[in-house]
């Protein structure tokens, strides 16, 4: 019996001829739980047999364990594959959707191959799964491939044990398989080959809706300032970087800088989009990114893209089918209602697709991948945790939001959902959340939610609670760290530093620069960013120049009108001396709540340097400040000092706001001076988690909120830790983001459970 990611990976061909090498007999089958493997044969093939069973796995499988009996023998002549087997309560993981392997590609482009440009061929090692599957067991029938017969020549592959397609459950060809067609935005099919109209379209400045693996994209020429402005417009987003689609590594290279890290990313059969150092050369419209100094690449994940790069003969920008903020189109109807206001064209099919997936976004840091935005090519594999629990289902937060489905020590955590706002959006989490409990077999009796009442996850929670399911709330930083406990399996105390936009503490104040002594179960607060008034709530994190009046007035700088020296590049993006005054006067009274967010200190310094007083998408002040810190950061950057005191520990971040203030209305260079802010944070929180190390004996430091996702901070801090003999932890599995709440929500969930260990 052999458990984990085994079906819909080719493992039952790969059974079939290494039984046949080994000249074994005896039957392989799927059950929704597992692959089950009968052999019978001398004893040394046996054992040979058992040991490549695991070293020679397909690229797809992922293997957690193998068991075996002895049983009678059965006496059969052959090797063979069974029917699939449901059993009851029984599950297991699917493969997540793997990009086209390099066999398809070359009978993708091979004129003498009769799949050539067929944008629908796969095999065992590559094509759609999760995003086709409706039910276990992973079997033509139960996906949405169940609408195509297949030809004979196709049906001949599927039952031929030494083809590569043998019991490939999308396989197909262009005599039985799924469509492809150019529509105009009224839906009419437009006559010729599809894939040549789009591309002469897209370079033609056009913009064209696809049907990808998880739900549309859309797409124009990467090179086209005009046609870039015009996808903006149309999609409402007006500065949120667009990811760009090259055709290969090679073209990657001309756009941005690549390590082997890096490039190996970009490869990987999850095909996620990689954030990379742009090229100042790069031949690129400015508009794909505007002011920021990476580059979010992705090649190729399915055969029409690798057609329509090819076509095309130019980057693409490639974003996701949907109005900013809302769920990714996923069907031809609903693409041509929700995307004929965006694009002059859609490129349809009729394979339908089960599972609504964004691409996934990966950045590389020091070597390492971490996780931006997990969604296709990486869920539904799960991550494990260990220990015996309770089936739980944890909520997420309210920004980013995912769940995580944990049964068995496997914690299945879902794909980005995005902002629970619209009805849209909440439509899709219920949706994705049924399908999960579905296919993984989970009924929860345990729910695990944010302390936020307002959250629309608390409200999904609430009304698990009604069907008897335990409610349990974690703190939204406890939950951030505890993510990054759950992947490295730590248990017992860590030092945990959340540095994020904002989380409600137990005191009704917003947390956000929080320092705390923490285990799976609960958490002590020892220490934070020293707190300011937050005026207009949730208004700052858009309007970062509030937090700059705010850190002002709080270190008696405030002004009646917007100060000179905070003109700047950035001048436009001021709010008239009226505004200014109003807020001002707002930041010292006792309406505004009070906050420790770092986010918001990034939105501050962002403001006061005259980098960006405004952010149009989430945290963008922030990730623009770090961009020109990053031009500016040359060795050897000199830290100011941050007073820390008290207990819990409290560091004197206004009074660092206040003398960047100074220094740029002297007129210091703000890039140079953003550089200086990153470093003397760095060096005032490594210092304060060294001080707790010191007072509480704990040596292990784990890091985790959005703002880790700004990698000059994340890479100071862990390195000035373990120059101090701290291990430092990170979230690689899971975003550091809101993305990783519900892994963190699941550990904290479980830990606390009457009557189990979490080992
Ligand atoms: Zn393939
Ligand atoms: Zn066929
Ligand atoms: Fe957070």
């Amino acid at each position: 019996m052999v458990r984990g990611v085994v079906q819909g990976v080719g493992f039952r061909p790969f059974v079939f001829c290494l039984a046949e090498r080994h000249g074994l007999s005896g039957e392989v089958c799927n059950t929704s739980g597992a692959v089950l493997i009968e052999i019978e044969g001398p004893p040394g093939a046996v054992d040979a047999f058992s040991m490549a069973l695991e070293r020679e796995a397909p690229p797809l499988a992922r293997i957690d364990g193998i068991t075996a009996d002895d049983i009678p023998a059965a006496g059969d002549a052959t090797f063979r594959i069974v029917e699939s087997r449901s059993v009851a309560g029984e599950y297991q993981p699917i493969s997540p959707d793997a990009g086209t392997c390099d066999a398809c590609l070359r009978e993708l482009l091979d004129p003498a191959d009769r799949r050539h440009r067929y944008p629908f061929l796969n095999c065992t090692d590559c094509g759609p799964r999760f995003t086709i599957i409706e039910e276990l067991p992973y079997d033509r029938p139960l996906t949405t491939m169940r609408a195509f017969t297949m030809c004979a020549l196709c049906q001949a592959e599927y039952e031929d044990p030494r083809n590569r397609r043998f019991h490939a459950q999308p396989n197909a060809c262009r005599l039985c398989g799924p469509r492809l067609w150019l529509a105009d935005t009224a839906g009419s099919e437009r006559a010729g080959d599809a894939i040549a109209l789009a591309a002469a379209l897209l370079c033609d400045g056009g913009i064209v809706a696809l049907r990808g693996m998880g739900g549309f994209q859309l797409a124009c020429d990467a090179g086209d300032e005009a046609a870039v402005a015009r996808l903006r417009t149309r999609k409402r987003r007006p500065a949120k970087p667009f990811a760009v689609m090259v055709v290969d590594v090679a073209a990657a290279r001309l756009l941005c800088e690549i390590s082997d890290a890096e490039a190996a990313a970009l490869l990987q059969p999850a095909r996620p989009v990689v954030l990379l150092r742009r090229r100042a050369d790069a031949p690129m419209a400015p508009g794909v990114a505007p002011g920021l100094d990476e580059l979010g690449l992705l090649l190729p994940s399915t055969p029409l893209h690798h057609l329509l790069l090819r076509d095309a003969g130019r980057p693409l920008v490639m974003t996701s089918g949907n109005l900013s903020e809302e769920p990714i189109a996923r069907d031809n109807d609903e693409a041509l209602a929700r995307l004929g206001g965006i694009a002059d064209a859609l490129l349809l099919h009729d394979r339908g697709i089960a599972a609504r997936y964004d691409d996934s976004v990966v950045r590389v840091v020091g070597g390492e991948q971490r996780m931006i935005r997990r969604a296709r090519g990486f869920a539904p594999l799960p991550v494990a945790v260990a220990g015996r629990a309770p089936q739980i289902l944890a909520v997420g937060a309210h920004l980013k939001n995912t769940f995580t489905v944990l049964r068995d020590g496997r914690a299945f955590v879902g794909p980005h959902i995005g902002e629970l706002d619209s009805p849209l959006t909440l439509e899709h989490q219920a949706e994705t959340l049924r399908a999960y409990l579905r296919l993984f077999r989970c009924a929860p009796d345990r729910v695990v939610a944010d302390l936020h009442p307002d959250y629309a996850s608390t409200a999904l929670a609430e009304a698990w609670w009604e069907q008897g399911a335990a409610v349990v709330r974690v703190q939204h930083h406890h939950a951030h760290i505890a993510s990054v406990m759950a992947e490295h399996a730590l248990r017992g105390p860590v030092l945990g530093i959340a540095f994020d936009g904002v989380g409600l503490g137990p005191d009704g104040t917003l947390w956000g620069g929080e320092i705390l002594v923490c285990d799976e179960r609960g958490y002590e607060r020892r220490g934070h960013i020293a707190s300011v008034r937050q005026p207009g709530g949730d208004a700052c994190a858009r309007e970062g120049w509030r937090m700059a009046a705010a850190y002002l007035a709080a270190t008696g700088r405030g002004s009646e009108s917007v100060p000179r020296w905070m003109d700047g590049e950035a001048a436009g993006e001021l709010p008239a001396d009226r505004s200014w005054r109003l807020v001002s006067r707002l930041s010292v009274s006792d309406i505004a709540p009070v906050s420790t967010s770092a986010g918001r200190l990034f939105d501050a310094v962002a403001s006061v340097l005259g980098v960006a007083h405004r952010s149009s998408y989430e945290a963008e002040a922030a990730i623009r400040l770090e961009a020109v810190a990053r031009a500016a950061h040359a060795a050897g950057v000199e830290a100011l000092p941050v007073t820390l005191a008290g207990d819990p520990l409290v560091l004197d971040t206004p009074a660092l706001v206040a003398a960047l203030a100074d220094r740029r209305a002297a007129g210091v260079d703000g890039a140079e001076l953003a550089a200086v802010f990153h470093e003397s944070l760095a060096v005032a929180v490594a210092e304060a988690c060294i001080q707790l190390a010191r007072q509480t004996g704990i040596r292990r430091a784990a890091l985790s909120g959005g703002v880790f996702q700004n990698t000059l901070l994340s890479t100071r801090v862990a390195d000035l830790l373990r120059e101090r003999g701290l291990d430092v932890y990170t979230n690689r599995a899971v975003p550091a983001n809101d993305g990783g709440i519900s892994l963190g929500q699941a550990l904290v969930g479980a830990a606390t459970a009457p009557h189990e260990e979490v080992a």
